[in-house]
């Protein structure tokens, strides 16, 4: 079946000649008529371009998917699958629990893919991507027998799109509570009802990092289900994990008695209260990690975001001991790494500490970044050493 065309302007060529993969809709010249899902890219000569994933919807009208003329059908997508899992093999090590499909960044757009052990957990987060989730179901049931294949598609992005949340097991059996080993530490995920996809996977080789520094008293604050939590505990003497999320906290605390842990306690609060306490009591801690959520969604909310990780990073510092570490991470989009550590430097000064850069790093490998399309570079995780 020939796919049906769109054509575009030239300002929505050139965006491809840059090398990004998004086209407006502002950009498109006709698709009147035209159902969601795979499409030809011609220019208003009617010359080919590429093919992409269209919706009516949303303000991103196309997603390249190729250059190539060849149909867009499952064997291209298992193609694209494969390729994807391919360089896992080489990036994720002895990881039980990593993105398998990273959406843009393995050319799939708006396909997620995670591997938790023998599940796989999907979000197809664009109209044309939706109508595919069915190949895509039968592809990882070819390709990986997975004991259960779920959707979490209760993501708000989704709205953008006109596409309902939903979630649930797509094929196989109830998952369950499913426990994988992460960095030699035993933790446990709840695939239907966790954020996300059930963990925060981006984080895999940061929490691996931090370990290594870690030492003495330790505080993970915004620790969800404790993932950097029980990285550092080995590597410390005492380690209290923060979140608001009463629900994270209890299967932290399940994941702490799985590897028989005792040095680890939770404590649910807003983190911007509990470190001003920490600091008007004078406590004092060896490692402290910093891992919000994205204060900067949009564009305008940036200068918010900005005050929102000084004041974090300003009191993270005030109870750092020297010879302290600072395991500190941005995932906005919209704050570079510039801004955080200029936002930092800021919080140094204020709170009179020298502090050097130990690291800077990005999200773990299975989430590639393309050099051309800036929006798959969001995670910024810096080391810091408080002299
Ligand atoms: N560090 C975690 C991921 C953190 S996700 C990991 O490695 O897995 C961000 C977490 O921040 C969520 O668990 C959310 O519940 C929590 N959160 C959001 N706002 C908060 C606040 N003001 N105080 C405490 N926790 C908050």
């Amino acid at each position: 079946m020939i796919a049906p065309t769109v054509a575009i302007t030239s300002r929505g060529l050139e965006r491809l000649a840059s090398g990004h993969v998004w086209i407006y809709r502002s950009d498109v010249l006709s698709a009147s008529g035209i159902e969601p899902g795979v499409v030809r890219l011609v220019d208003k000569k009617n010359q080919f371009w590429g093919q992409a994933l269209y919706s009516d919807k949303s303000q991103i009208a196309l997603r390249l998917l190729t250059r190539e003329e060849r149909p867009f059908d499952a064997a291209f997508l298992a193609e694209r699958i494969r390729a994807a899992a391919a360089f896992r093999q080489q990036v994720v090590g002895g990881a039980q629990a990593f993105r398998l499909v990273a959406s843009e960044g393995d050319l799939l757009p708006s396909l997620i893919i995670d591997r938790y052990g023998d599940c796989l957990v999907i979000q197809t987060l664009s109209q044309g991507m939706d109508r595919l989730k069915s190949t895509v179901v039968e592809i990882l049931q070819k390709e990986y027998t997975p004991r259960a294949i779920l959707e979490r598609n209760d993501a708000a992005v989704r709205a953008l799109e006109g596409l309902p949340e939903q979630s649930g097991l797509l094929a196989g059996e109830d998952p369950g509570e499913v426990v994988v080993e992460e960095n030699g530490v035993k933790i446990c995920f709840d695939l239907q009802h966790g954020q996300k996809t059930g963990g925060f996977l981006d984080q895999r080789e940061n929490r691996a990092a931090a370990a290594n520094y870690a030492h003495g008293r330790a505080l993970d604050c915004f620790t969800y289900t404790g993932g950097f939590a029980l990285a550092l505990a080995p590597h410390c003497d005492a380690v209290l994990g923060v979140d608001s999320s009463g629900d994270a906290l209890r299967q932290a605390a399940r994941s702490q008695s799985l590897n028989g842990f005792t040095n680890l306690e939770w404590k649910e609060a807003n983190c911007f209260d509990f470190l001003k306490c920490a600091d008007q009591e004078k406590q004092r801690f060896d490692t402290v990690v910093i891992d919000p959520p994205a204060f900067a969604r949009q564009k305008s909310s940036r200068e918010s975001a900005l005050r929102g990780y000084k004041e974090l990073n300003l009191r993270a510092l005030k109870i750092l001991n020297p010879g302290g570490y600072l395991i500190t991470c941005s995932c906005s989009f919209h704050v570079s790494e510039a801004d955080l550590l200029e936002v930092i430097a800021n919080a140094a000064l204020d709170a009179h500490r020298t502090v050097a850069v130990v690291e800077r790093r990005t999200q773990s490998r299975d989430h590639p970044i393309l050099l051309t399309v800036p929006e798959t570079h969001y995670l910024k995780c810096l080391i810091l050493r408080v002299l």
